[in-house]
């Protein structure tokens, strides 16, 4: 369990609203406590050339104006956080936003940053995990140069679509056949490792082009794909569209066999699923997600960036402008800051846990639920979702997802979290 005094609630700060900021005290004033240092870290590059109509994570459109601004603050909360991470760093990824879009010499100033203040001997002797977010259409020779040069051995791709029509459909500016010649200028700067995401269930999106473009996919030297059916979250473009009648969302029962079709075709082509949407060649899990995942611990930097941390989970604001005022010691204002509690802690593992094929460690659930006294209850959630068939089997030592189940994975999440809210 942590310990509270390992962190502060230091001042109330408004932000929008009026909300507490959370900070980590300078590791000397850390009290040992039976965590390990966090091995992972997120870094949030926030510039995009345009919103994507599906788009829900932070991200305006660049302004590159402002790029010089926001890498000396995003270096300077590096310089904060970096002290907590007293251990080599297993993992690292830059998200967004399109880092890729970032100048490479921010870049380089960015991975000289980090060189100075973290310990990346084992990014950089290759046994760790480095991966950047790319657009296909801003991956350039001089970038991907940079990139390997500073650490960084795995690239993610947002391909979505190869089909023009589709593409156009998600707003998303990118012209299909870029992907191939993005992965071929990473490969040949030194950075093999690429991944692909794909979504699928685009509104108009026949079973035959979603084959066409998983198959276009497997052609490229890929060893990671994500493929995510389209969500409609609230507030974004795609959803105002829905609602005037633009378009049709696909039906539930064609979306269920466009994800069976993915995960035959991917797994016949050496492609295991290892999470809900998300499959790798022998060895090739992004272990950096994995982390997420299995709640271990990691630090965030940048607007909207969100860490976990012996318990502490917090946000960085999601505004730029608010993100630039970082404080006097490198903290960035925060949107949210949720102290260590053990239900919720319990609550975050079963949510991501279930969603890997490892699945979940059901005795140390178990035995953590008993001491929220919710142990029967969450007994009785896994046999009704087994009952279901959603589960292999209640009293086996890992609870895992059927076939079936990894359809229902939301499902099962909830079932579980109920049980532990209702005892
Ligand atoms: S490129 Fe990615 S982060 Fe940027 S708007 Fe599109 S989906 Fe969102």
């Amino acid at each position: 369990m942590a310990d509270d005094t390992a962190f502060s609630l230091l001042k109330q700060r408004s932000i929008g609203s009026s909300r507490a900021v959370f900070r980590p005290r300078a590791p000397t004033q850390v009290p040992e406590i039976h965590a390990p240092p966090p091995r992972s870290l997120y870094i949030h590059i926030p510039f995009c050339t345009h919103k994507c109509h599906y788009c829900d994570f932070y991200s305006i459109v660049d302004t590159r104006d402002r790029q010089d601004a926001f890498v000396s603050r995003l270096v300077r909360e590096l310089q904060a956080q970096a002290p907590f991470a007293t251990d080599p760093l297993h993992t690292i990824f830059v998200g967004g936003g399109t880092p890729s879009l970032l100048r490479p010499d921010l870049w380089q100033k960015l991975l000289k940053a980090m060189r100075t203040h973290l310990d990346l001997s084992m990014i950089l002797s290759g046994e760790g995990e480095f991966s950047v977010e790319c657009n296909p259409e801003t991956v350039t020779d001089e970038l991907a140069a940079v990139l390997q040069e500073g650490g960084v051995n795995r690239a993610s791709l947002g391909a979505q679509s190869f089909n023009q029509t589709h593409l156009k459909t998600l707003e998303r500016w990118h012209n299909p056949e870029k992907v191939q010649s993005a992965i071929e200028t990473l490969r040949a700067a030194g950075i093999t490792r690429c991944s692909l995401d794909l979504i699928y269930a685009i509104p108009g999106q026949s079973m035959d082009e979603w084959d066409r473009d998983l198959r276009t996919a497997l052609s490229m030297p890929i060893e990671h794909l994500s493929a995510y059916a389209l969500t409609f979250e609230p507030g974004t473009a795609m959803t105002a569209r829905l609602v005037r009648g633009e378009f049709t969302q696909a039906p539930d029962d064609l979306e269920a066999d466009m994800y069976r079709h993915g995960l035959e075709t991917l797994r016949v082509n050496g492609f295991e699923r290892y999470e809900v949407s998300n499959h790798a060649k022998a060895g090739a899990a992004c272990r950096h997600n994995l982390a997420y995942w299995r709640q271990d611990d990691w630090l965030a930097i940048g607007p909207s960036a969100s860490g976990h941390f012996r318990q502490h989970r917090w946000k960085n604001t999601p505004r730029l402008d608010d993100y630039l005022n970082l404080d006097e010691d490198g903290f960035a204002p925060l949107c949210d800051h949720e102290p260590p509690d053990d239900r919720r802690e319990l609550m975050d593992l079963l949510m991501t846990g279930i969603r890997l094929s490892e699945g979940i460690d059901a005795k140390n659930a178990i035995k953590a639920a008993d001491s929220l006294d919710a142990a029967d209850a969450l007994h009785r959630a896994a046999i009704m979702c087994a009952d279901q068939g959603w589960l292999n089997d209640a009293t086996a030592d890992r609870w895992t997802l059927t076939d079936e189940g990894f359809l229902f994975a939301d499902r099962v999440a909830r079932e579980f979290i109920g049980a532990l809210m209702t005892d």
